[in-house]
């Protein structure tokens, strides 16, 4: 049976800490990192991990919910340090992810630019160099709904990107929602709304995984859900 870890990485921003939650699904033959984090943090979840007892040398896949920086800015140095963990996201986010196409939070961000008031346009121009700084990495497995990966079923929850999926492990009855749901003060809601691309299908997709037949519901952005 698969063994769920859930990560505590955490971040401070000026006086603001963050604290976000990539997940490993260890069975005996994978060990799967759902989500990587921040640009730069990769020896953060290397310490994170050997807290934990586990060693990032032993991952054998990395699955990228959606390309967020805050979910992908971690991979290319992840990926260049141990070459053998198979990238794996959705057939719609990879050419994202890859860098094929723009990073569709850089557009909107670049977009919103021109609206912000003068006194957030510094913190606007700040973010959008933050999208940029993010290298883009070949996706090597592209996944679609109810695909199953070393034992991990792909749930499918467009809305904060097109392309992003959720995790469902079956035999630990947990669910991985990437930010398909987020947790403000404990109760489940949609990650930042303002940001979201398609918020119809954001509410649906909250409404999906809230309904999931599991025990265990773990996001990325406020932990586990009870
Ligand atoms: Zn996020």
């Amino acid at each position: 049976m698969e063994k769920i870890i859930i990560l505590d990485l955490k971040f401070k921003f000026g006086e603001a800490e963050d604290v976000i939650h990539p997940v490993v699904v260890k069975s005996d033959d994978s060990m799967i990192l759902v989500d990587c984090g921040y640009t730069g943090s990769l020896q953060k979840l290397e310490v994170e991990m050997h807290q934990k007892g586990l060693d990032c040398e032993a991952l054998t896949h990395v699955f990228i919910t959606h390309q967020d920086h805050d979910h992908m800015g971690a991979l290319a140095e992840l990926k260049g340090k141990y070459p053998h963990i198979l990238v794996v996201a959705s057939e719609q986010e990879a050419p994202y992810i890859s860098g094929e196409l723009k990073s569709l939070r850089l557009a909107q961000a670049e977009q919103m630019q021109a609206y912000l008031p003068e006194e957030q346009k510094a913190f606007g121009k700040a973010f959008c160099d933050i999208i940029r700084a993010v290298k883009p990495v070949p996706v090597d497995i592209k996944v679609k709904d109810a695909d199953v990966v070393a034992g991990c079923t792909i749930v499918e929850s467009t809305g904060h990107t097109p392309g992003h999926i959720s995790v469902y492990v079956k035999s630990a009855r947990t669910l991985i929602t990437g930010d398909a749901v987020a947790l403000e003060n404990g109760k489940p809601v949609i990650a930042n709304p303002q940001f979201t691309l398609d918020l119809k299908g954001a509410e649906a997709s909250l409404n999906k995984i809230l309904n999931y037949d599991a025990d265990q519901v773990i996001c990325y952005h406020g932990g586990v859900l009870t």
